[in-house]
């Protein structure tokens, strides 16, 4: 069982949230399953992961930490891995893809690094490959978080001067939009 679940159920619940069994996915279930096997009991966990691609989606997905609830958060440095710590003392276990372990399993280390094309290596091959290695290409160390372990308060609610809607005080006299950070103009309404 990984994170409670079979395989067949594993691949089941990344298809259904993510659209599609992402190879990066499945890794990432079992970076999950070797997090919580090392994480003392009733440990409360948030989680920093490494990339916005493919791992946050595998952290929502088998934990219950969500960008929604604050529990996780992203750091845009590009690496496969990711940190769950303690809530108050921050202390935690990094887990990361291990190049070096990797290099005994061809196929996976070859995707990675992106060396072979979707149509020399397909999907149903990688992903195979990756439920047989398991978390033999994972490597985790002891960390203790030293940014971005608080978890965000909001802040005071004002109104906006000019577009009437509620935004973080903080923003400042108008909000962020306002001030010019909008993305996006007004369309004709549909008659
Ligand atoms: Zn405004």
């Amino acid at each position: 069982m990984i994170c409670g679940r079979t395989h067949e159920e594993l691949l089941r619940d990344i298809k259904n949230f993510h659209g599609y069994v992402a190879p990066g996915l499945v890794i990432g279930a079992f970076m999950v399953d070797v997090a919580y096997r090392l994480l003392e009991k009733n440990v409360e966990a948030d989680v920093i992961v490494e990339t916005k691609h493919c791992l946050p989606d595998a952290i929502q997905i088998f934990s219950p930490c969500t960008v929604g609830n604050g529990w996780l958060k992203i750091l845009d440095l590009d690496k496969f891995a990711m940190a769950f710590h303690d809530r108050h003392t921050h202390a935690g276990i990094r887990i990361w893809l291990d190049l070096k372990k990797a290099e005994a399993h061809p196929n996976i280390y070859k995707w990675f690094m992106g060396q072979v094309s979707k149509k020399d290596l397909p999907s149903e091959v990688l992903v195979a490959d990756i439920m047989k290695a398991g978390d033999d290409i994972l490597s985790h160390a002891p960390v203790v978080v030293i940014k971005n372990a608080q978890r965000e308060k909001k802040g005071a609610i004002r109104v906006c001067d000019r577009c009437r809607e509620a935004y973080s005080a903080s923003q400042g006299e108008i909000c962020l939009a306002c001030q010019g950070l909008g993305y996006y103009m007004q369309a004709a309404a549909n008659a």
